[in-house]
């Protein structure tokens, strides 16, 4: 893909005033992110929780509905959950750290529960094959939140394409963005039907059906924003090469200072190199995770305060059933986003200052 020229691009959208209705770059996006996903749908829309809300409402899931979600969620999978009118259900971690415990899932199924939604933190998805297995042999949908996962690999499988619908964020700091954006991708013509016309207040149903006989939303992603898009995607391998470098080179850089584990990636796992992850071996993890962001490592529990549903304040109106185990992996992770940014030359210079940030802080604890 030859990457359009960015300002004759944004000029023509601002300038040109197509036809609001063509939505054109929109449409161009669609067909180049199904492409590169190697899957027969994309909908665009205006942000990664929109992508979730709208992927969960186009697989037929509202009131009285439960979703199975991953007990170290972000919020925001919890919010579309709410939004969707649905119950999240949280799934524990494994008892060897595995991000989605299928048995805890197995267990927690009702004769109302529609859907599991396993979380990529990180990008990584850990062994996403019982989790497959398990939406296959319950026929519950499996929708990813692939929001951190562009480009990352489970047994040759791109994330967000090995269930019903994969939803991805746009936002600023993802391995694709406009600033902020989202979109999902579906082998399912129906899915991405109504997902396409509940993004724009079912004014564009599927071929054949009557427009505007449901409420859907206005979460259409902006001309401009899509024209961005485009352009970011026109880079993405070059900029997914550099992640995973990046990635390995911080690994690498740390080395194996006493009391951090690296994660390795689980069999079959390819991941996007978006962050590096440790397991913190030492007393006070959260603690030390927070001296670290205040020394200037942007990672998941200390700058987003990361942590298990149940023990999380946004979360406590649901009044989520205790996840021990997630609770213990989510004080001990270490997420650490690899700082890409131009010139692509300063990325070692960055990568050995936040090694050298993460030893020093590490061995003075
Ligand atoms: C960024 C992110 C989201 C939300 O995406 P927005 O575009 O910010 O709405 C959801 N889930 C995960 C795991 C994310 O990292």
């Amino acid at each position: 893909m030859t990457a359009p020229d960015p300002l004759a691009l944004l000029e023509q959208v601002v300038t040109r005033r197509p036809d609001p209705a063509s939505r054109e770059q929109a449409a161009l996006l669609e067909a180049e992110l199904a492409a590169a996903h190697d899957v027969a749908y994309a909908v665009v829309v205006s942000s990664g929780t929109a992508a979730l809300h709208t992927a969960l409402v186009a697989a037929g899931i509202g009131a009285g509905d439960e979703v199975l979600v991953s007990a170290i969620p972000v919020i925001m999978t919890v919010a579309a959950v709410v939004l969707a009118g649905a119950r999240p259900v949280f799934v524990d971690t494994g008892p060897d750290g595995e991000p989605f415990d299928v048995a805890d899932a197995a267990s927690k199924i009702t004769s109302r529960t529609r859907a599991v939604l396993p979380v990529h933190l990180g990008g990584r998805s850990g062994d996403l094959q019982p989790v497959v297995d398990l939406a296959a042999h319950t026929g519950l949908h499996l929708i990813e939140d692939a929001c951190q996962a562009h480009g990352s690999r489970y047994r040759g499988w791109l994330l967000g394409t090995l269930g019903s619908a994969g939803c991805f964020s746009l936002k600023d700091g993802k391995l694709l963005s406009c600033g902020e954006g989202g979109y999902l991708v579906t082998n399912n013509p129906d899915l991405a039907a109504r997902a396409r016309a509940f993004q724009s207040h079912w004014q564009t149903p599927a071929p054949g059906q009557p427009a505007l006989t449901r409420l859907g939303t206005n979460y259409r992603l902006a001309e401009p924003l899509a024209a961005l898009a485009r352009i970011s995607l026109a880079g993405f391998d070059a900029r997914l090469a550099r992640h995973r470098h990046g990635a390995d080179r911080l690994v690498h850089l740390v080395g194996d200072v006493p009391g951090l584990a690296v994660i390795p990636a689980a069999p079959g796992e390819q991941p996007n190199g978006y962050c590096a992850l440790w397991r913190i071996l030492l007393p006070r993890p959260r603690e030390l995770s927070g001296r670290l962001a205040e020394a200037g490592v942007v990672n998941s529990v200390g700058s987003f305060g990361l942590r298990a549903a149940h023990q999380h304040a946004a979360c406590c109106s649901l009044h989520p059933a205790p996840c021990p185990n997630a609770a213990r992996a989510a004080d001990s992770l270490l997420v650490v986003p690899i700082p890409i940014r131009d010139p692509a030359p300063d990325d070692e210079a960055r990568l050995a200052r936040i090694a050298d940030l993460i030893t020093t802080e590490v061995a003075a604890w």
